[in-house]
């Protein structure tokens, strides 16, 4: 059975109680544009079932996810004339998540839009990179 959450505003979306521009459908994954997007063009790929984040979704659905990301990615890039195309994808608030329900932004670039998504530095020392990198490896094996 498709775990479904009663309060969350893209399970409505997906069973049609809330409208959406749907762009995308499959059997287990969904699309809509943005309400607020980055650029106009700017999407949104769901799950069919409410898991709350990118670590909740069962892996089986792996494939038919990644189908969904190049169907919608490739389209929104030919429908706005886009030079290129960001995969953006939230977990929990700290990281900017607002809805509790796994989803993945697909967002036009074009050249020169001057859009900065992150700042990024370097590690103050290597061995913190070293440490870190055993840990996540040995987590994550
Ligand atoms: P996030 O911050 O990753 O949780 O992104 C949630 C996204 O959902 C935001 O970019 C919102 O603009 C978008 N959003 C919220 N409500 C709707 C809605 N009813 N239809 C389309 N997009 C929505
Ligand atoms: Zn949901």
């Amino acid at each position: 059975m498709i775990p479904k959450d009663s309060d969350c505003i893209f399970c409505k979306i997906v069973s049609g109680e809330i409208p959406c521009a749907k762009v995308y459908e499959s059997e287990n994954v969904f699309a809509f544009l943005d309400i607020a997007p980055v650029c106009p063009g700017h999407a949104l790929v769901v799950t069919k079932g409410h898991y709350p984040t990118l670590l909740d979704i069962p892996e089986e659905m792996g494939a038919e996810l990644t189908a969904a990301l190049k169907a919608v990615g490739n389209a929104v890039i030919k429908a706005t004339g886009a030079h290129g195309l960001n995969l953006m994808q939230n977990n929990h608030e700290a990281a900017g998540q607002l809805v509790h329900h796994a989803h993945f932004h697909l967002i036009p670039r074009f050249t020169d839009d001057g859009l900065e998504l992150w700042p990024q530095a370097p590690y103050e020392n290597n061995d913190e990179m070293t440490r870190l990198a055993a840990d996540i490896a040995a987590m994550s094996g």
